[in-house]
């Protein structure tokens, strides 16, 4: 955590955000409270016999809320991993999972290593312990807790879990369903990998959609030719940066890593940086851009939309009022601190927030969940059925036109598109691009429906608590 001295914790700035929202609702105080409280932390130290001795790894698990079961949460690999922040991200799991209407509670895990320090087949004794720990006491199950991948973490953890969860549980036949973000071979779902990043992307493209919201940021026009700085090349960073570079004519101007930035007013090449730091473990000597020791600095150069893709804390009370970028979109879980947010949203900054921003990874994690559970992919039943459909249309205009001498044509690449049933990979961006366009709307709809809301992220925090309520006082709380 990042933040200044003078700065509550991560676990206190989800909370007075949280109080903030609140304040313009109409519960009880009891509810209120039920819903803010974090309903438990599981803490556990296990040993690894490794390198000839027993390290002894700290672990965590905390359940937000179980208003809907099961409850839903990453799990992250870093050393830097406490309670508070398990608890923090735990929360804003139950806020996130309700904005999107994925019906789960909110959880989360983590574990205090640092993963670059070990080899893979160290870290999978390590994570099959710290899963058996959890596992037994269902802190990991397809039905009451359900992790996926966060920082640290990606589908080879995901798949030890698994294979840890089936062998403990031998005849549970929803084994698969115990965790998300699995490798699609382990039974994970075509997508999971890009999800979050791809979500930034659709965020963003459904931010541009509204010219009144990008007149509040100073911007005008769509996202094509826009600037953008990332902070994190990682798993989310990566993916938002490429697909907003590739897919949406934006320039990647600056990229912010462990051991400094980069910079390149022309743009960067998102995937030379990736490979750079794949072979040399940062961005120092990358030869296309010049380089910046003081990374953080970069978090303040101008651009049109800054995207903090890799830790808490990172704007704060300390760099706020230097921050020069038009739009900030959260990729991370809390990079901006309660205080930091304060001094954005008083110079009129526009931020779209991390319970929004970055819920492309649970909603996809949601669809994979759902395909262990009902055992066949997505597209199976239906996609030679669409195609056959589309091809009797096609086949009968061209049979009338012949008929009828009209010379009309259908040019290949229609009839390619149009004749392509949708494959899981297809479906699932469907299924994500749609989620993340109803939930905008439904922030935006507080955002200017309500004079006393003058943030999305408020607006976020009353969508998500809202629902949460509801569930709550229909199960008679
Ligand atoms: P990751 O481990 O794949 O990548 C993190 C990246 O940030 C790495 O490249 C790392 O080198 C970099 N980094 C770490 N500390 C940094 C620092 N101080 N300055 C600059 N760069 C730094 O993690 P990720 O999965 O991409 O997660 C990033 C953030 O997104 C986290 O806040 C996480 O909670 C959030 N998130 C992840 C997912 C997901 O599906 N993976 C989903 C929702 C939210």
């Amino acid at each position: 955590m990042l933040q200044t001295a003078d700065e509550p914790s991560f676990r206190d700035s989800v909370d007075l955000m949280f109080s903030r929202a609140v304040r313009l609702m109409d519960l009880s105080p009891g509810l209120e409270q039920k819903i803010r409280v974090c309903n438990s932390t599981y803490t556990v130290r296990f040993g690894v016999r490794l390198r000839g001795k027993i390290e002894t790894f700290t672990g965590y698990r905390s359940v937000h809320s179980e208003h809907m079961e099961p409850v839903k949460g990453g799990i992250r690999y870093a050393l830097s991993v406490h309670q508070d922040e398990v608890e923090a991200l735990a929360a804003l799991m139950t806020y996130k999972c309700a904005l999107v209407e994925t019906p789960f509670g909110g959880s989360k895990g983590g574990l205090c290593v640092d993963p670059r320090q070990w080899e893979e087949h160290e870290l999978e004794l390590i994570t099959r312990r710290f899963a058996y720990e959890l596992i037994k006491r269902d802190l990991i199950h397809p039905a009451q807790n359900v992790p996926a991948p966060d920082m640290g973490t990606g589908e080879r953890e995901m798949a030890w879990i698994a294979d840890q969860y089936a062998r403990m549980n031998t005849t549970d036949i929803n084994a698969k369903a115990c965790v998300t973000g699995k490798p699609p071979h382990a039974g994970g779902i075509q997508g999971r990998v890009e999800a979050t990043g791809r979500g930034v992307q659709y965020a963003l493209r459904e931010f541009f959609r509204h010219p009144g919201d990008v007149a509040l940021t100073g911007l005008t026009g769509g996202l094509s030719g826009k600037t953008v700085i990332v902070q994190g090349l990682g798993n989310v960073g990566y993916h938002a940066a490429k697909f907003l570079c590739d897919e949406d004519g934006c320039t990647i101007t600056g990229i912010i890593e462990r051991d400094g930035a980069l910079t390149d007013e022309k743009g960067l090449d998102v995937d030379a940086v990736r490979d750079w730091i794949a072979r040399n473990g940062g961005v120092k000597g990358f030869p296309g851009g010049t380089y910046i020791e003081d990374g953080a600095a970069l978090l303040e150069g101008a651009c049109d939309i800054l995207i903090p893709a890799a830790m808490e804390g990172v704007i704060n009370k300390s760099n706020a009022d230097r921050i020069r970028a038009s739009l900030i979109i959260e990729a991370a879980n809390g990079p901006i601190t309660f205080g930091g947010d304060e001094i954005l949203r008083h110079k009129g900054k526009i931020i779209i927030p991390d319970m929004y921003a970055n819920a492309g990874g649970v909603t996809v994690s949601y669809f994979e969940w759902v395909k262990n559970l009902s055992h066949i992919r997505f597209g199976r039943m239906q996609r030679r059925a669409e195609e056959a459909r589309s091809r009797l249309l096609v086949e009968e205009l061209e049979q009338l036109s012949a008929d009828k001498g009209l010379g009309w044509t259908l040019s290949d690449d229609f009839k390619e598109r149009f004749l392509t049933g949708s494959d899981e990979l297809a479906l699932v961006r469907s299924g994500l691009d749609d989620t993340m366009r109803t939930a905008y709307q439904s922030m935006r709809e507080v955002w200017h429906g309500r004079e006393d809301v003058e943030d999305l992220r408020t607006a976020a925090y009353i969508v998500a608590i809202d629902r949460v309520a509801k569930t709550y006082r229909s199960k008679g709380l």
